[in-house]
Parts: C-alpha cells; structure tokens; sequence
C-alpha cells in the first residue's frame, strides 16, 4: 500500500499511483498528493528523505536540504526581527551543500524518484537553465536517464560539474524555454520516456514544498509571509499545497503564510493579470519580445500554472497574497544588496524575490514583527567556483523545425537507452 493517493482539487476524485496524470473529470485542474498520514513527522537524518509527506518510497541516493537560517544582516536592513533565509545552494559554511546551486535540487530528486517507483523508466525534461543542472546532476547520482532540452538563450548560464557533462543535453536553436517544452514533449513521443510533466506533476511541486517543510521543521511554526520569484508558479503551488497540510495538522498555525510572488519586468505576465484581478493571461504580456529584455531568464516560461484550478490565481486568492514587478536594475542591486548584508552572492532569480521582500516593507505589507521565509532559490555559484570546476555545457544542436525521423535518429546517436 501507498502512503499516498492522488486527488483532484476541482471534484475529489481519487487516483491511485498514477504518475503525471490529469483528473478525467477535469482537465482544467491540478491534482494534489492526500497524504495517508495528516501529521507532519520527521524521521533522524539531515537529508530530504526524512519527511514523510514525500510521494516516494524507498530513495536509493543521498540528498542534501535546504538550510534555513535567522537573518541577521538582512533583516536589520529592512528593519525585520523574525526574518528567515531558506537558503539553497552552495555555502559550506553555514552546512548548505547543493552543488547545482539550485532548489530545483529537491523538485529533480523527488521527480525521478517518483518516476522510478512508479516504473517508469527514464523521462524527457525541458528547462530554462538551473532545471537541466539539476536534472543532469541527480541523472548522474541515481543512473535514471533523462534528456535535457534547453533554448539556445540561456545557454550563457548552463554550467555542469564534470560528471554530468554525458548526460544528454539538446539545445533548441530558434525558439525560448516554452518552445523547448513544445520539443520535448514530441520527443517523449517519439522516444518513448516520458515528459517529466511540468506543473501537473505532483512530484515537482511536493519536492519544490520541501522548502517549507524544512523551514517549519526549523522555526517550529508556519510562517506569516513567504517570498519568491515565479517563472512557471511550481515551487510557489508547491509551498502552498504543503501550508495547507500542515492546518490540517493544527500544529504549526491556523493561517496560511501569504503568498508573496515576484517576476521581472518587463515580462511579468502573473503580475500584470493579478493587479488586474484576472484569472486569464494576456497573449499581449506573454509575447516572447519581453523575454529577450529580462536579466532573469529562468523566469521566463510563457506557460505558466497561474489560470489553472488549484494554480497561482487561486493559491494568492486563498492566502492574501501579492504580486511584485522588479525592474532588472532592481535585481542587480538586490543582488547586490543580498551578497553584503548575509555574505553570500545569489542568483538573479533570488535577487528578484528580495527586491519583493524590500518592496513589501517599502509598502507596509509586512509587519516588523511578522515570521516571514525568504526563499533564496538559488545561490552560492561564486562560492562554489572556489573549490570545484565548473564546464560550460556541450549542447547538441537541434532546430524547432527537426522532423519525426531526424528526433528518432537523434536519440539513436546520443545513446540514450
Ligand atoms: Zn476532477
């Protein structure tokens, strides 16, 4: 038996151990992960696998957490006494060993987990840079294979550690992150693996949660506010999915940390939609043109989980959240101003959910003496470059324009099995 079954949030309607799937009832609806067990417990170990409201059974690899932190430097800045920092990536210092310098660390080893006990037998992932990184490293730690496909304009920041320079990476050369979604999922197709599903895979946003999961574990209580910057929405449905478990527990609070979400401007189609109280995108605020003027490339994908039921629409409706637009001279010195106040350089991504957190305070939608988390999604890569080297990656080629036969002979020569 399973310690989970798979639930739709529009009807209820149970699945059992499908991996990926959709409601048949509703496709216009995320499923949820219904832990068998309603409190949170923790078994004796430093790692990820030690929570129990994981959709994986019997992980075969060792994986490193997030490391949450008191802010000491931040928080007096912006005049915050229970600031806390979820701090992912690579800072040995402070016992912060994410070697991808990336949280989705957590949503890779949880996917290909999952995907594994559920017998699949490798997958087909698309990213916008720090998901391909984290994909290739756990494909490297666990042997599950996978094929990465990346758009050719975030290559500048698609760095591997040597051992993951064989996993098989396609770089799409006329097209942006959602067309590299487009290719792989006709990849899947063709080849057989699998794509890994994107926003509707439980396992991804379960894995992205484990960040607040951490975060409770540590401060003992939900927090009132938490801050990140959103491309696709994954992580954010994720933390708000694992808030709701822990009200059901009663535990940890009887209120829904807000949600505070923030995007780069000019290409911030969720801020532009919320400010306007609309559940639908505007085709206007996700033309491609936008993303070629944003320092934060990883922000970019033009389908994100923001219109679906159970989406970012409805986890803002339900925790009184907010959006935010950062200016990309904004996330350069929040960048900035992160790296001096704590210590350690960040990425842009991150840099963008403290220009969130300054405005916030700016505005007075936090109290001083709220608990509020700081997802730091990213950082650490200045820090790691001092004691490992790092391979910019060796992409193989391919236009959007590849034809069926051409994917199958691809597949073929990279040797992927
Ligand atoms: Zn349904």
């Amino acid at each position: 038996m399973s310690h989970y079954t798979l639930k739709c949030r529009k009807c209820g309607t149970v699945l059992k151990e499908a991996h990926c799937a959709f409601c048949e009832h509703c496709k216009d609806a995320l499923l949820l992960t219904d832990y068998k067990e309603t409190s949170f417990t923790e078994k004796n170990s430093g790692e990820i696998w030690r929570f129990n409201w994981l959709p994986v059974h019997d992980p075969k690899f060792h994986q490193p957490g997030p490391v949450v932190f008191r802010s000491k430097g931040l928080s007096e800045k912006l005049g915050l006494e229970n600031l806390f920092i979820a701090f992912n990536g690579y800072w040995p210092e402070i016992g912060a060993k994410i070697t991808t310098c990336t949280f989705k660390e957590f949503e890779a080893a949880v996917v290909l987990e999952n995907a594994r006990s559920n017998g699949i037998e490798g997958l087909v992932v698309a990213s916008a840079g720090n998901t391909a990184r984290a994909f290739a490293h756990l494909s490297t730690v666990s042997g599950f294979p996978v094929i990465i496909v990346v758009p050719s304009m975030c290559l500048f920041e698609m760095w591997y550690l040597e051992a993951s320079l064989r996993i098989p990476t396609l770089v799409l050369e006329d097209g942006d992150y959602s067309n590299a979604i487009d290719l792989a999922k006709r990849i899947a197709l063709i080849h057989g693996y699998p794509f890994e599903g994107g926003v509707k895979n439980i396992a991804k946003r379960d894995g992205l949660g484990i960040v607040l999961l951490e975060a409770v574990s540590k401060i003992g209580r939900l927090p009132d506010h938490y801050f990140q910057a959103v491309g696709s929405g994954a992580g954010a449905i994720g933390v708000w999915e694992m808030s709701e478990r822990f009200l059901r527990d009663g535990r940890y609070g009887s209120r829904l940390p807000a949600l505070h979400l923030a995007q780069n401007l000019p290409f911030a189609p969720m801020v532009k939609a919320w400010n306007n109280n609309s559940r639908e995108l505007s085709s206007e605020d996700l033309n491609p043109e936008l993303i070629e003027q944003i320092t934060t490339r990883v922000l970019s994908s033009r389908y994100p989980a923001y219109s679906i039921v159970g989406g970012v629409f409805d986890a803002l409706h339900a925790t009184g959240g907010k959006m935010y637009g950062i200016e990309n001279n904004e996330v350069l010195a929040d960048m900035e101003l992160f790296e001096k106040t704590e210590g350690i350089d960040i990425v842009p991504a991150a840099g963008v959910a403290v220009a969130g957190l300054r405005k916030a305070v700016e505005n007075g939608h936090v109290d001083k003496s709220d608990t509020i988390l700081l997802n730091i999604t990213g950082g650490g890569e200045k820090r790691l470059k001092k004691d490992m080297k790092t391979y910019m990656v060796e992409p193989v080629f391919v236009s959007g324009k590849i034809t069926d036969k051409e994917i199958e002979e691809l597949c073929k020569r990279l040797k992927v099995n």
